[in-house]
């Protein structure tokens, strides 16, 4: 055999050593799975743990509305900001204790605002969120929600974002991880900001800033801007740390609006991200309605939905 034969047989056969195990390996597994990619499920399965947002619990007094959460299947509650998480968190803290529920985010109720072009006006926004934490790492909360722009944006976007994310954010993340919590960024829909809309977004800017940074979704926002819910959700991966949940045509108590309230997809991200944050709803209620009868018929209806996801 000449030289030049004798290479090509062996780079032949090498490659043919080289690839066929692993090639018969991989068309046998994908007959096995169809085709389709293989996921590698979470260590820990993730968890349906419904939410109520404080004000929308029925009842009048603290024990009454936890009593309520307690009784009607939720894991967790969601609470206000601002003066009531100051004058409440104590007495919050020694209701929840002997209790399965869990404290979910706070929902924002700080002042000032971060794209403003005013610098003390955006230094007022870190100053009040930072007792509001305080207040969430002592119960045990993912964290403050916290939109960093809303309609009114006095920067240029990028500008705002490097702001953000060197200053601002990070200024209150840092502040964050020392009471064991985080600032959760919230991506809202383009009536509300053009700046953040979508969770992938969220969640870049949350890698960026690093630890005491986290993101959530708000299936009423993501139904008018994300192409997909499970894509939105996967894309935050181990950021997300929240979501809020809606009817999908008038953003009142899932149910009310027949078949658009369909949650499945995006139920399935949380189970591939093994996500055990709170579902928490943030809508209105029907004029007139039977509150409590639709938050039953809530809790149902997600629930039949977790399990076929
Ligand atoms: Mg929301």
């Amino acid at each position: 055999m000449v030289r030049r034969d004798f290479l090509k047989t062996s780079i032949i056969a090498g490659t043919i050593a080289v690839c066929e195990t692993p090639g018969a390996l991989a068309q046998e597994q994908a007959t096995e799975n169809n085709g389709m990619p293989r996921l590698v499920p979470p260590a820990k399965p993730a968890e349906l743990n419904l939410c109520l947002q404080y004000g929308a619990i029925p009842g009048a007094e603290m024990k009454e509305k936890l009593d309520f959460l307690e009784a009607n299947g939720f894991a967790s509650v969601e609470t206000g900001g601002g003066d009531w998480l100051i004058n409440n968190a104590d007495a919050l803290a020694k209701e929840l204790e002997g209790r399965k529920l869990f404290v979910s985010a706070v929902c924002a109720g700080y002042k000032g605002d971060f794209a403003s072009a005013d610098q003390a006006t955006r230094r007022l926004a870190v100053d009040s969120c930072k007792p509001l934490l305080e207040k969430a790492g002592m119960l045990k909360s993912c964290g403050l929600i916290v939109c960093p722009a809303r309609r009114n944006v006095g920067m240029a976007f990028p500008e705002l974002r490097d702001d953000f994310v060197k200053n601002t954010g990070r200024e209150l993340a840092e502040h964050a991880v020392k009471f064991n919590t985080s600032i959760v960024l919230e991506p809202l829909q383009r009536s509300e900001t053009m700046f953040l809309r979508l969770v992938a977004d969220g969640a870049a800017i949350a890698r960026d800033i690093g630890p005491g940074c986290t993101v959530m979704g708000d299936f009423w926002h993501m139904s008018k801007e994300e192409n997909s819910f499970m894509g939105a959700f996967l894309s935050a991966g181990k950021l997300l740390s929240h979501v809020h949940i809606a009817s999908l045509k008038g953003r009142q108590i899932p149910g009310v609006d027949g078949s658009a309230d369909n949650y499945t997809d995006g139920f399935k991200g949380l189970k591939l991200l093994g996500y055990r944050g709170a579902v928490s709803l943030e809508g209105g209620f029907p004029k007139d309605s039977d509150r409590k009868q639709l938050i039953l018929n809530m809790v149902k209806l997600l629930r039949e939905q977790w399990i076929v996801a």
